[in-house]
Order: structure tokens, then C-alpha cells, then sequence
């Protein structure tokens, strides 16, 4: 049954006034629900929901924040297995990676919960006598969330864990392709008790939703995570307004791999990371680059390798790749099929749009390799699709310049037994994240993530204890328990000097 959805504001569903989008199955082209284009009015209520939340929920002690976002992950482990269907049937990534999906959400929630009993200050020692010296955080106010479909709701359960363990209240605002999963998500947390107006959904055009909540007086700190031309224009927004923001941008990931590599290791490695989640992930693996020794048989392998894999229904236990998320994601990568074969890149596999029986009511792409320049566009664009980029290397520097030559900077990888490569690779890759024998993709929501170069221009990193960075700002606090008035620099009783 399709259901009409409206927007989540103050602790409850309302109905928009605005035009409505439809968001559908890429396997099947069915309708999967409705949701509104919400309009400007809409979205301030939103945002002033969340500021009224604030004062209450910064002052809510933050293992009190800590306990509803255990319950969260409680109910999101009780739902997995449903929440993983609407994330396939949505986007369209295989099951078993629909619930990856919620287990990043469940895995995050639980971490961030935790972090409510730790948001590490520091103590220090006073130059002067009887003074303390601490730093807290304290969190920025209202935040604005702005996700993408790929990881329809991981993503926003680590930008909501994070900012809610803050203190922060939240207005998501998800992709205009995935609306379906971020309203199952806030179903969860509005079932997990968080007070009105700490979590707000306003779905709707990037241009209008998205710019007005970043453009918002009253939104204190953005957290995005998309492609880099919209986060060029969500950074200049939020720089004009002098507030915080948190980029994470595009990936073109590289594996090296070295003539001592482990190749059915690497073998394994390259297919999952080029073409799990049919190649739309930030940091799939969308290069190769292959020492000149073991060239011509790693592309025999794995053009034999490609040939095997099977493409068709995501909810079918025995594919390994679902459709891409959206027509134009299909227009997409098929013009790069083009311009790889105009820009004279030997294609090795695919190349090709699906057709017959269920592919025709999908948008079914064969995985696809191509031989190429190490200027082309194919070796230096990100494609977010099932396209791998292979290229030879004449030696370690090669490879590892190869690799640095791309504007972007999420993850690399390098696949070799010897220790002097892999630790030099792991200082030399201009990257956020570095692999060793193992492919471009699999974080582990403890550590920080994110990347260098345009992928990472603020330097932010979610997951982690870095994930509060986007959120809070630290506070220096001086207690002069000496009873006198004492002042730093000027009138310490010095041991040495004058
Ligand atoms: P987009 O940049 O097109 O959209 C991302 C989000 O921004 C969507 O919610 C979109 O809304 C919104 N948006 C669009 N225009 C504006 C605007 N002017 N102001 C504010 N928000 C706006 O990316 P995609 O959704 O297509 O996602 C794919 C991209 O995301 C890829 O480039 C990929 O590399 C990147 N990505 C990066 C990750 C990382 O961690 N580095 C992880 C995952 C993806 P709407 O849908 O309504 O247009």
C-alpha cells in the first residue's frame, strides 16, 4: 500500500501544504510512498521546533541523551530485518547490504550512547596556585542534516547520533530519493521517546529545503554529506552565515596493487569494493592501479571474475548487485561508458544497460571495467557507479603518484605482503583512510571517517570521537579557589628568570 507521508515536526506528523514527490523501487519502478516538497513556512516551523527544543535538551544530562539513543538502537535491532527491506526496496542495493545499512545505525547509536558518559574534556595544570583549569563541550544549538541515498540511513543515523549525544536538536532534511527510509527512521526515534521537537524531518527540493536550512538563522552547525558541487554551495552558505559545517564530499578510491600481492585477496577485495552497492558508495573503489609484473594477469582474472557475477533482483539472496538508484544515476554512468570509449579506454567487461524480463522494469547495469589513461576522465572523475578504472604502474612511487593525482581524498588501499610497501603507503596515499589488504570500503563506526583534498575541505570526520567535533564547541573554564586576585603572566612567583 502507498502511503502518503507529511513532515515530522514537534513530536508529530503534520500534512504540507506543498506539492508532493513520489519515491520508487529501482528494481521494479513501483511506487513506494509520498512525500511533501515542503515549503519555506514548513521548514521554518521545523527549525523553530528545534530551537525551542534546545534549551531542554542541552540541559538534559547527556547519559539521559545516552539512554534514548540506547533505546533507539534497541528498537532498530528489533526492526532490522523489515528496515532492510525498505532500504533495498528504496535504493536498491542487495539485502545483505540493506542490513549493513541498519547495522550502522544500530552500531552508531549504541557507540554514541556511550560517549554520554565519556565527551572527554581535559584537566590541566594552573601556572598559578590554587586554580584549575578544564575544557568541556557544549553543544552549537539547533543543527540542519543534509544526506544522500546511498546510505539512506546509516548516514543519517551517524550524523543524528552524534548530534543528539551533543545536545543539538535536528532538522534532517534527506534525499529527495530516499525519503521512504529516513521517515522509518524518525518513526524509530520518535518511538523511542526523544522529546518534541529534538527531531524534525522536513523532506523536499535540495535548492529550496536544503539551501533554506543551511541559509537559516537559526540552525547553529550543518552537518552534509553529498556531491562536492553542492557542498561548494552549502559551504559558501554557511561561511556567509559564520557558522560551523561539516563537508563529506566525493571519492575516486584507489587499490594499489603491488607484484607481491596476494591475488585471490586482491581479487576478492577489488569486486567488493567496485561493485557492492553497485559501485555507489563514496568509497568504492573506482581505480586499480597495478604494478607493470602483475598486469596482464590480474586483468585476466578479473575480467573472468566480472564475467561470473550476477546482477538482477536485490531481495534474491544469490545476486551480487542490484540496479543503480535512479534513472539519471543510469544516464550517468552510461555516459561514461561513452566518453571512456571516445576517450579511446579499452573496455574489458560490460559497458552495457540490462534488457529483457525484470531488467526492463529496472535500472540494471552490467559491471563494467575499463584499461585507461592515467589522465582520462574515467581515471580522474568520480563516476558513483559500477564503472572500475584500471591502471599500470611502472613501480611503488608510480602507483602511489597515480593514486594522489585525483582531486579527491576519501580512501585508498594498498595490497602487498611486504612491510616497507605498506607503510610507506599508509604515510604516502593523500587520503582520509588507508586499507591494507583489504578494499576501499568497510569503516567501522569507532574510528573517524572522512577525507582530505575536495572529498574533506572542513576537515571534519564523522564516526568516532570525532563525530562531536561537527556539534559542539569547547569551553575553557579558569576556577580561582585562592581567594586573592591572581593574574596569569603577570604576577607568578617565578622559580628561574626575572
Ligand atoms: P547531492 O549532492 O546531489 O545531494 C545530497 C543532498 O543535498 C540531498 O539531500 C539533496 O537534496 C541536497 N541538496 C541538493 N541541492 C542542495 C542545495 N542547493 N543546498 C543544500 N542541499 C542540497 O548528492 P547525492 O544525493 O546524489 O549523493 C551522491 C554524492 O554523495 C556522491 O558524490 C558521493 O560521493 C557523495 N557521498 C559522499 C560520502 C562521504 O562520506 N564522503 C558518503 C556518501 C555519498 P535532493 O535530493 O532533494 O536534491
Amino acid at each position: 500500500m502507498v502511503q502518503d507521508y507529511g513532515i515530522f515536526v514537534g513530536g508529530g506528523w503534520r500534512r504540507s501544504k506543498g506539492k508532493r514527490l513520489e519515491t520508487r523501487n529501482p528494481a521494479t519502478g513501483e511506487v513506494l510512498g509520498t512525500f511533501p516538497l515542503a515549503t519555506k513556512e514548513e521548514l521554518h516551523a521545523a527549525v523553530k521546533a528545534a530551537k525551542d527544543a534546545f534549551e531542554g535538551w542541552r540541559k538534559t544530562p547527556a547519559p539521559r541523551r545516552g539512554e534514548l539513543l540506547l533505546e533507539a538502537a534497541r528498537i532498530f535491532r528489533s526492526k532490522k530485518e523489515d528496515l532492510a527491506r525498505t532500504v533495498t526496496g528504496e535504493m536498491g542495493k542487495i539485502l545483505a547490504e540493506g542490513r549493513g545499512d541498519v547495522q550502522e545505525v544500530i552500531d552508531f547509536l549504541e557507540y554514541a550512547a556511550g560517549e554520554g558518559r565519556r565527551m572527554f574534556g581535559a584537566t590541566v595544570p594552573s601556572e598559578l596556585p590554587n586554580k584549575m583549569c578544564l575544557t568541556v563541550r557544549l553543544p552549537v544549538g539547533p543543527v540542519g542534516l543534509i544526506t544522500p541515498w546511498n546510505f539512506p540511513m546509516a548516514i543519517p543515523g551517524w550524523k543524528s547520533g552524534a548530534a543528539l549525544i551533543a545536545g543539538c536538536p535536528i532538522v534532517l532534511k534527506p534525499s529527495s530519493l530516499t525519503p521512504l527510509c529516513a521517515a522509518r527512521f524518525v518513526e524509530v526515534l520518535d518511538e523511542a521517546g526523544f522529546p518534541p521537537g529534538v527531531v524534525n524531518l522536513v523532506t523536499g527540493a535540495g535548492p529550496v529545503v536544503g539551501d533554506g536550512l543551511v541559509a537559516h538563522p537559526d540552525i547553529r552547525a550543518v552537518s552534509f554529506t553529498g556531491g562536492v558541487e553542492t557542498g561548494r554551495r552549502v559551504y559558501e552558505s554557511a561561511a556567509r552565515k559564520m557558522i560551523k559545517v561539516g563537508l563529506e564530499l566525493g571519492g575516486k578510491n584507489a587499490i594499489l596493487a603491488m607484484d607481491d600481492a596476494d591475488l585471490g585477496l586482491l581479487m576478492d577485495g577489488v569486486l567488493f569494493g567496485a561493485f557492492g552497492t553497485a559501485g555507489q558508495r563514496c568509497t568504492a573503489t573506482s581505480r586499480l592501479i597495478v604494478h607493470r609484473r602483475i598486469y596482464d594477469q590480474v586483468v585476466d582474472e578479473l575480467v573472468d571474475r566480472v564475467a561470473k557475477l550476477k546482477v538482477g533482483d536485490p531481495l534474491d539472496a544469490a545476486v551480487d548487485m542490484g540496479p543503480v538508484a535512479s534513472p539519471e544515476q543510469e544516464r550517468k554512468v552510461l555516459e561514461y561508458v561513452d566518453l571512456g570509449r571516445k576517450e579511446g579506454s579499452k573496455l574489458l567487461a560490460g559497458g552495457t544497460k540490462l534488457r529483457g524480463g525484470p531488467y526492463d522494469r529496472g535500472f540494471f547495469l552490467a559491471p563494467t571495467v575499463f584499461a585507461v589513461g592515467r589522465t582520462s576522465r574515467l581515471a580522474q572523475e568520480e563516476i558513483f557507479g559500477p564503472v572500475l578504472s584500471v591502471l599500470r604502474a611502472k613501480d611503488y612511487d608510480d602507483a602511489v603518484a597515480i593514486a594522489n593525482s585525483v582531486r579527491y581524498g576519501l580512501s585508498s588501499s594498498i595490497y602487498t605482503n611486504d612491510l616497507r610497501w605498506a607503510f610507506r603507503a599508509m604515510q604516502d596515499l593523500e587520503a582520509g583512510i588507508t586499507y591494507v589488504n583489504a578494499p576501499t570500503i568497510g569503516a567501522e563506526v569507532h574510528l573517524p571517517f572522512g577525507g582530505t583534498k575536495e572529498t574533506g575541505p572542513t576537515d571534519t570526520r564523522e564516526a568516532g570521537t570525532t563525530a562531536l567535533e561537527e556539534f559542539t564547541h569547547w569551553k575553557t573554564v579558569y576556577v580561582d579557589y585562592s581567594g586573592r586576585l591572581q593574574k596569569a603572566q603577570i604576577d607568578t612567583a617565578r622559580l628561574t628568570g626575572g
